[in-house]
């Protein structure tokens, strides 16, 4: 009998004065592209939230999830929507109340966003609260209830509710530009990304693949965590490049300690070509000091030596447990333990240098026609697009980028 909706909260948004109305329409544009398959009108925007109507009951809880996973949402609530007199906000908080099943006791925390109302929230409180006592015979726990009703009642209605579904966080995608990750099939790029993302960017992904030395194997998971990460609205584009015939021309040029390092440098430099396409303003990494031989900070300099771009790296000082457990809640962890090879396998020496300096690094190339072969990795790139509202595509594409075919 009372119209159901999804409200919205969002806080941070509210911290950035001047421009927080782009960011609440940014973020009201993306809650409608994310919940565009699900039977529900347009968000509307008031007194810093959103809400959103709900026409098909059944979907409520599902709209709810999906909102919270959207950048930007501090929680998703799954409201009534009622007139401000008392029958129907008692009618509605003990709806609220029976939807948490087995409780024993409950609150009632009403607030007012408009003061136009009369009663007070301590005597809605009261008021409301006597109402669930006489129709349930439920107690009364202001510290601890199995159910807490939140009554907030606005200009001209009331939403009143009891199950609320945390959200992500973050800041709306759209809202801090563009970046370009470095996005391998393992676990850590991903959650990089899933980082950046979170912070208002829109990600496009280069992968690097070892085809034709291996097989595309490890293009179709980047492919799938890319459908993955799509999930929260940010990922824009994956640039895959077949790179094991680059690799295996630095592998027979170069000292076979500094291979890994310069495979690296080749790496951010075709990056750099897609970030100049996309007009994307840094490189994003998934590197955790030390992880790895390759993750000292002689070599992370040794190759931000060859970028001109900002590389940020986002799980630096983050754990690998920590980051496991970031990957499984984001929803990447799984694809990304898939066994495959990639390009990370490929010609790998026995003993990579742990402290090269960016001279050796240097003069190492030297023998190398970088030019030639950062041109080569960009004309041999597919890509995938994926659905994301504020990504703008590049208006020109270097000769020879093509549509993936499938994914
Ligand atoms: P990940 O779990 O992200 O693969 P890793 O622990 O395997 O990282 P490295 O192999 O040292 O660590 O890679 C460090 C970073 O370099 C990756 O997080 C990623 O950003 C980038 N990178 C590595 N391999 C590739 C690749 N094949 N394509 C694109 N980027 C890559
Ligand atoms: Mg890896």
């Amino acid at each position: 009998m009372f119209e159901r909706a999804a409200l919205i909260h969002y806080h941070e948004i509210g911290l950035k004065g001047r421009n927080r109305s782009a960011f609440e329409r940014q973020l009201r544009d993306n809650l409608d592209a994310a919940l565009g398959s699900f039977d529900v009108e347009r968000a509307e925007r008031f007194s810093s939230r959103l809400l959103v109507r709900v026409r098909d009951h059944a979907q409520l809880e599902a709209v709810c999830r999906q909102a919270a996973d959207t950048p930007g949402v501090s929680n998703a609530a799954a409201v009534y929507i009622t007139s401000r007199g008392s029958r129907d906000m008692n009618a509605a908080a003990l709806l609220a109340v029976s939807e948490v099943p087995d409780a024993r006791t409950f609150a009632i925390e009403a607030r007012r966003s408009n003061t136009d109302h009369p009663v007070r929230s301590i005597d809605m409180n009261r008021e409301i609260g006597q109402h669930v006592v006489d129709e349930t015979g439920l107690g009364v726990d202001l510290s601890n209830p199995d159910v807490r009703v939140y009554v907030e009642v606005v200009q001209g209605d009331a939403y009143i509710y009891s199950r609320r579904y945390p959200g992500v966080g973050g800041l709306p995608v759209g809202t801090a530009g563009a970046v370009i990750s470095l996005l391998s099939a393992g676990i850590d790029s991903p959650v990089a990304t899933w980082r950046l993302m979170k912070r208002g960017a829109v990600v496009v992904g280069v992968h690097f693949s070892g085809r034709p030395q291996t097989s595309d194997a490890s293009e179709r998971l980047v492919a799938k965590i890319g459908e993955a990460l799509s999930h929260y609205g940010g990922m824009g584009r994956i640039y895959v490049v077949p790179f094991g015939d680059l690799q295996r021309e630095i592998s027979l040029a170069a000292p076979p300690d500094l291979r890994v390092l310069l495979y690296r440098r080749l790496m951010v430099r075709v990056a750099e070509e897609f970030a100049a396409v996309e007009r994307a303003k840094a490189l994003v990494t998934g590197e955790s000091l030390g992880q790895v031989a390759s993750q000292t900070l002689d070599n992370i300099a040794a190759v931000d030596d060859a970028a001109t771009l900002p590389v940020l790296r986002p799980l630096i000082g983050t754990d690998k447990l920590e980051i496991v457990a970031e990957a499984r809640a984001v929803g990447t962890y799984e694809l990304s333990t898939v066994d495959h090879t990639d390009c990370c396998t490929l010609f790998m020496p026995r003993t990579p240098a742990t402290r090269a300096t960016v001279a050796e690094v240097r003069a190492a190339e030297e023998v190398l026609d970088m030019e030639r072969m950062v041109a080569d990795a960009v004309a041999s790139a597919e890509y995938h697009d994926f659905p994301c509202v504020p990504y703008r595509r590049p208006k020109w594409l270097p000769e020879g980028v093509s549509a993936a075919e499938t994914l």
